[in-house]
């Protein structure tokens, strides 16, 4: 990230979202938070509208209200830039922090499912932070295809919603890999066994490690992560991975 300041604001908000989810926290210390946030996001030159969208994201969401309501801050985004002449850097500014945010929480999320004390490792934290900024990379190119749909005189509105939708159900299908990578990590020193997903085709790679034991150390240094979107690793590139890890003892399941 670009500003250091901002990255510690992140990192201390995240930081109370770990203890809040791990311990719970008295109102007042929520309150605090919470003035905390608009401070910063008044900082960052927010309009009230995007903090009311910015709020979604609360203390000890599980992945699947993170998934929604990053699902939802992605398209908002998105219709607001279509909506309006905002600038693309405001609109690229507002699509990081979105992206940020998004994939800290379920890291947190992750990390904590996973039963790990005491704030996400260095590691964690420093692959967190690659992958936010490899998807943001590309996000000239989401950009220039709003505007063209934007300008098109033949593209309905109807049109418009549904490229947004799908490119946000794009998105948000990022966060499982986030989140089985960052539950991986906390569970790295255990015995993991491969299990096939319920999708009727598996691709070569996932066939090849069902059943197979390792320590989930293993899984990780050879970027088998289930259900990871775009992997370079699984054949299938993850689209449709719906393969777990189970602790081979007990059957329990440790991943997602
Ligand atoms: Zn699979």
């Amino acid at each position: 990230m670009n500003n250091p300041h901002a990255r510690l604001v992140d990192t201390i908000l995240v930081a109370a979202d770990y203890a809040a989810r791990r311990y719970g926290l008295p109102d007042d210390l929520r309150a605090a938070i919470g003035a905390l946030k608009t401070d910063y996001l008044v900082r960052r030159g927010l309009s009230m509208d995007t903090i009311a969208g910015d709020f979604k994201f609360s203390l000890g969401d599980d992945l699947a209200t993170i998934e929604g309501e990053y699902h939802e801050r992605i398209s908002g985004a998105m219709a607001d830039y279509m909506d309006s002449s905002r600038s693309i850097t405001a609109f690229k500014n507002e699509f990081r922090r979105i992206v940020n945010d998004g994939f800290n929480y379920t890291a947190v999320a992750g990390w904590v499912d996973g039963g790990a004390n005491g704030p996400m490792s260095d590691d964690l934290q420093a692959w967190v932070n690659g992958q936010i900024d490899r998807e943001v990379e590309f996000v000239a190119d989401l950009f220039a295809q709003l505007r063209d749909l934007r300008r098109d005189p033949e593209k309905t509105d109807e049109d418009r919603g549904s490229f947004i939708d799908a490119r946000a159900d794009g998105y948000a299908g990022a966060l499982i890999g986030i989140y089985n990578y960052a539950k991986m990590e906390a569970q790295k020193n255990q015995n993991g066994q491969w299990v096939l997903g319920n999708t009727e085709e598996h691709c070569g790679t996932c066939a090849d490690l069902d059943g197979q034991i390792h320590p989930v150390q293993w899984f990780l240094d050879h970027g088998y992560i289930p259900g990871q979107r775009g992997s370079q690793t699984l054949d299938c590139g993850g689209w449709h991975c719906d393969c777990s890890i189970i602790n081979p003892e007990t059957g329990e399941q440790l991943v997602p």
